[in-house]
């Protein structure tokens, strides 16, 4: 549980932040994993590469497709069963035997770890034949699709860069498309199960990027600031869907579409100094709430949330940090007390990308119950301090007669200027977690958090769970619940990675 807590005039500590030495250096990462995609909803599949063939692990096959591998060492072999029906890999030949017939195969089978592990085109060649349901293997987009459903390829290219700006998208087979105008984008909704997408990495003209949408099954087309009006039309024609578009530039006397209202004009001066973004996510810190002599809430059972929270902290740490390969800190390890602003202090001085606080609840009603994502709500004073976020920057000099910048912000408001970042993160958070728990009446809440106040960077506190609610407290120390919970946060984490990439100023 947290209590919300005015964080006005609390403190007025000064924190500086190097933003010109804060881009890490880039790390190697797995391969994004392939999203399966079936009837029964999407799970993330993790794969390797190794001597440029992208492999997956024969056990992740086996639990996901239900077969049984057995190893015949006599013979040299894997036998994969389903159903009766049987696949023959040779572990020293790139080939496997289906149904009797040979199919090739970019490598043989190879052991790592303990593993069996094959070329991942073994699904649809091999295992599709003798499998009950289409195994549609797409690779450049990631995509693993089972059974019959309508996955749609979206491909988009700008024809003029005008103005006016022309651009068109096919979505291939023909779909019905819902066409919406947002604040600076337009917005394609595509009935279908899911969408595969191929688009330009660049925009032209008054179109600064196509790109996949916030929400599943839409894509995004971002428009320039100097762009005015944009209109789009869908058209079926030899059984594909074509989506003209057409952005016209902003009249001179015309206020801009819909501009976000914390942004400044578009004809308004760049700001006297650039301030480096930070770009993607590299460090995530998380923060498992009370401990030590602060347990939290404590169910009937016995159940204290200062151990939920860890376990759970712990859990998502070894989720992200083997699958993503993004450096996971928790602000304790152990069962030891800390401060709301030790921990603010531990994610401000690692340059976290992310702050994730965990909790677990309580109500005066025993029947309350599920999870909540909760986002800082400024008051006042912190609105005021994020319309002055932007010129708090200060350029000093260094050695060598250079300059940095060095950003001077309060403490106690340093949320302010990432609000509406996190209330994106909120939103894909709480997306996240209705996949694998159970979601509160009110899963997505803003209020004034200490916690948050103090972070750096986007940031949320996830309620995980009604410890005052006897079914949630036994839950909450399953092994079902906490890794639902975790996987929930880490399919969360690698949206709001995207997010953040689509989102990166240019
Ligand atoms: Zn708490």
């Amino acid at each position: 549980m947290m209590r919300a807590v005015r964080g006005s005039a609390s403190r007025s500590l000064l924190v500086a932040l190097l933003l010109l030495g804060a881009l890490l250096q880039a790390q190697s990462t797995p391969p994004t994993p392939l999203t399966l995609i079936s009837r029964e909803g999407r799970r993330l599949v993790p794969t390797t590469m190794s001597s440029g063939q992208e492999l997956i692990a024969l056990d992740d096959v086996a639990s996901l497709f239900q077969v049984v591998v057995r190893e015949d060492t006599l013979a040299g072999g894997l036998t994969i069963t389903y159903r009766g029906r049987t696949v023959v890999l040779s572990t020293n030949q790139p080939m496997a035997s289906v149904n009797g017939r040979i199919v090739a195969l970019p490598s043989p089978p190879t052991r790592s770890g303990g593993r069996w592990l094959v070329p991942v085109e073994f699904l649809p060649r091999a295992l599709g034949p003798i499998y009950d349901e289409r195994i549609d293997l797409r690779r450049p987009s990631r995509l693993l699709i089972v059974g019959d459903l309508r996955v749609p390829r979206v491909t988009a290219r700008i024809d003029a860069p005008g103005p006016p700006t022309r651009a068109t998208l096919e979505i291939a087979p023909a779909s019905p498309v819902t066409v919406t105008t947002e604040a600076g984008r337009v917005v394609l909704r595509v009935e279908a199960d899911a969408l595969d997408l191929g688009l330009p990495a660049d925009g032209g003209g008054l179109i600064s990027q196509i790109r996949a949408g916030d929400q599943p099954g839409t894509v995004a087309v971002v428009l320039e600031s100097r762009a005015g009006v944009a209109r789009a039309v869908p058209a079926d024609a030899n059984g594909v869907t074509r989506v003209a578009i057409e952005v016209a530039p902003a009249a001179t006397a015309a206020a801009p579409l819909s501009p976000p209202p914390a942004a400044p004009p578009a004809d308004a001066p760049a700001p006297p100094i650039a301030v480096t973004p930070r770009a993607g996510l590299l460090t995530i810190v998380i923060d498992p709430g009370h401990g030590g002599g602060d347990p939290g809430v404590r169910g009937a059972g016995g159940t204290e949330e200062k151990q939920i929270t860890l376990e759970v902290a712990r859990r998502l740490r070894t989720l992200i940090e083997m699958r993503l390969g993004i450096r996971v800190l928790l602000t304790r390890n152990e069962d030891r007390a800390l401060s709301l602003d030790d921990r603010a202090a531990i994610a401000n001085n690692s340059k976290a990308d992310l702050f994730l606080s965990l909790h677990a609840n309580a109500a005066p009603v025993a029947r309350v119950a599920g999870a909540e994502v909760f986002h800082l709500r400024l008051d006042r004073e912190g609105e005021e301090a994020r319309r002055a976020a932007e010129t708090e920057a200060v350029s000093l000099p260094v050695l060598g007669g250079a300059r940095r910048t060095i950003e001077v912000i309060r403490w106690d408001l340093a949320q302010a200027r990432h609000v509406d970042t996190s209330a994106a993160l909120a939103t894909i958070l709480e997306e996240g977690l209705r996949a694998h728990v159970a979601m509160s009446v009110r899963p997505r809440r803003q209020a004034q958090l200490r916690i948050l106040t103090g972070v750096d960077m986007p940031a949320a506190l996830i309620e995980m769970a009604y410890l005052t609610n006897a079914d949630q407290e036994r839950q909450a120390r399953s092994d079902a619940f906490q890794g639902g919970v975790a996987q929930g946060i880490y399919e969360a984490v690698l949206r709001f990675r995207s997010y953040l990439e689509e989102h990166r100023e240019p």
